[in-house]
């Protein structure tokens, strides 16, 4: 059979077997019997046609509850919301390095709406009329913040957020995935909260690579149509909480229908009137188209050398015109009323991001390092060095984890086995952080030797406890292990595997036929451990008890 008449066949047998129950249903049976039924016969099965992406998971979960108090002192918040603009600013300002313009400007916008629907609550004529959303256009390269500065508002404010690239959307939904999609995420992120899903944010990433062909900068062949459905969505639209893959999700909500529920618990769509839209793109050839055409008005930057004037300040002069020459549907750049330019971040920004903003990186570094009981400390001149490095990877801070990544590689490989218990970055761990690591080791080759002996005792305590053998290793047995573990670079846990996997099946041997409970293990036993408990056996065998 194929995919459509497998499919097919499925669905009538499901269909036969509802009515059925159904019917059953109205004589008296319970209807939590047939969903039982139905997720029976369905299982975990996720039915997808060829081609087609697979269905969003997001699920109404009516039975969590774990989460209640906080959704709804959220939804409380959302009633009484009264942060001013000076608020939200203040606060991105702790996690946010520079963006200044961009901070203000958002401010504005979240608190706009936010208070706009606070007043829809309060007053429900206000709701039908006519107001256009503050969903925000946010041009700027990567790595700046964007992303950061709406999710760190998203959780100021308790909403839920999502974030997706433009790019993965397709006209039909039938290739790629379909942008109500984002709305059905929301209400994933909500725990199935339907009610604060409706006051969440859906930021929209890569939007420059949805312009139209033929245009300045876009390539997609779908993107007029995928910008026709985002439009709906920022709008005002009922989004279903099942896609049209969702086959096991369709049939829940017709039995919630059957079942007459219409209250808020088994509500199947979400309204997007206050969802909070941010998209954003780097609209790297739009900075070139305004260019062009800035430097061709005599009005242009009054004189200034165009050479000297950075993308960003192009960023700021586009208007909607240059938008739409972009490849942008005026509607769709109509519903993006507040625009706003983030920054690049020279040497200077990335180095503040490393110091001054709260949980930053290197407080992350730190806190994976404490949980070895490592304390990790910075030179300042090292953090100088990797905000250099960093700069020149042009990926904004996103550069910082690239370069971290390679310097701490290492050091997060071996410090945690070696007793060590502080890790200073200098200039020269930086420079060179594996000569640096070496030199570390080699200088800590005492608090190695005192690890590998507390690992001796560990693993002894471990087999007495594990085997109810007593191992007694003796002095030169336990130097013997020292050096073949530094040798070879093996912990005492690894060297065990590796040398002593027969020590408990042969001491249980010798113990069954001498009675013995304790072990002496030697310096012998250690280097030549299969004869020595060879030896060991046999003669047990001539004692035997
Ligand atoms: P984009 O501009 O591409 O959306 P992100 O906001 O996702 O970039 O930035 C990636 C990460 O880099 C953030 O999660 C944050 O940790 C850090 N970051 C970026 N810009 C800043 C900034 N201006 N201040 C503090 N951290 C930043």
């Amino acid at each position: 059979m194929d995919d459509l008449s497998t499919m097919f066949a499925l669905f009538y047998g499901l269909v036969r077997n509802f009515g059925e129950k159904m019917s059953d249903h109205e004589s008296g049976d319970k209807p939590k019997g047939i969903e039982e039924q139905l997720k029976e016969m369905l299982g975990n099965a996720k039915f997808i046609f060829a081609g087609q992406p697979e269905p969003s998971t997001a699920k109404p979960d009516n039975t969590k509850n774990e989460n209640k108090p906080k959704k709804e002192a959220t939804l409380k918040a959302i009633e009484k919301f009264d942060l001013k603009p000076r608020d939200v600013r203040d606060y991105l300002d702790r996690f946010v390095i520079r963006q200044d313009e961009a901070k203000k400007v958002l401010s504005v916008a979240i608190c706009d709406h936010y208070n706009h629907v606070r007043q829809c609550l309060v007053d429900s004529d206000l709701r039908d009329r006519e107001y256009i959303k503050h969903n925000v256009l946010l041009l700027g390269p990567t790595g700046v913040g964007k992303t950061y500065l709406i999710k760190c508002m998203a959780r100021l404010i308790g909403v839920p957020f999502v974030k997706a690239d433009a790019t993965k959307f397709s006209e039909t939904g039938y290739v790629g995935h379909d942008v109500e999609d984002l709305v059905r995420d929301l209400v994933k992120v909500a725990d199935g909260d339907v009610g604060l899903a409706q006051y969440g944010i859906v930021f929209i990433d890569e939007v420059d690579k949805i312009a139209a062909t033929g245009s300045g900068g876009g390539k997609d062949v779908s993107g007029r149509g995928v910008q026709v459905n985002l439009l709906k969505l920022m709008e005002e639209t009922d989004v279903s909480l099942f896609s049209q893959t969702d086959i096991i999700g369709q049939m829940q909500a017709v039995m919630d229908m059957q079942r007459g529920g219409s209250d808020s618990s088994s509500r199947r769509t979400v309204n997007t009137r206050h969802i909070l839209f941010i998209v954003s793109g780097a609209f790297g050839t739009l900075a070139e188209q305004v260019k062009k055409r800035v430097s061709s008005s005599p009005i242009g930057f009054s004189g200034d050398k165009v050479t000297d004037v950075s993308d960003g300040e192009y960023l700021r002069k586009a208007r909607t015109g240059d938008f739409v020459t972009y490849g942008f549907e005026p509607e769709f750049i109509g519903r993006l009323p507040v625009r706003v330019v983030c920054d690049a971040l020279d040497a200077g920004d990335l180095q503040s991001i490393m110091e001054k903003a709260e949980g930053n990186i290197i407080e992350q570094y730190a806190s994976d390092f404490r949980g070895y009981n490592i304390e990790l400390s910075m030179a300042t001149e090292a953090i100088k060095a990797i905000a250099e490095l960093a700069y020149q990877e042009k990926t904004g801070a996103r550069g910082l984890t690239t370069i971290l990544e390679k310097i701490f590689r290492d050091f997060k490989f071996e410090l945690p086995s070696t007793g060590i218990k502080e890790l200073k970055i200098d200039l020269k761990s930086v420079k060179e952080p594996e000569q640096a690591l070496l030199d570390l080791l080699d200088n800590k080759e005492s608090v190695r030797r005192e690890v590998i002996q507390n690992d001796i005792d560990l693993f002894a305590a471990k087999f007495r406890d594990e085997h109810k053998i007593k191992l007694v290793i003796n002095k030169t047995a336990r130097e013997a292990i020292s050096v073949r573990c530094l040798a070879d670079n093996l912990t005492v846990k690894r060297w065990v595997e590796l040398n002593f996997h027969d020590l408990e099946y042969a001491l249980n041997l010798i113990s069954r036929n001498t009675g013995k409970k304790s072990f002496s293990i030697t310096k012998k036993l250690v280097e030549n451990t299969e004869k020595e408990l060879a030896d060991r056996i046999a003669a047990s065998f001539n004692t035997k008890v």
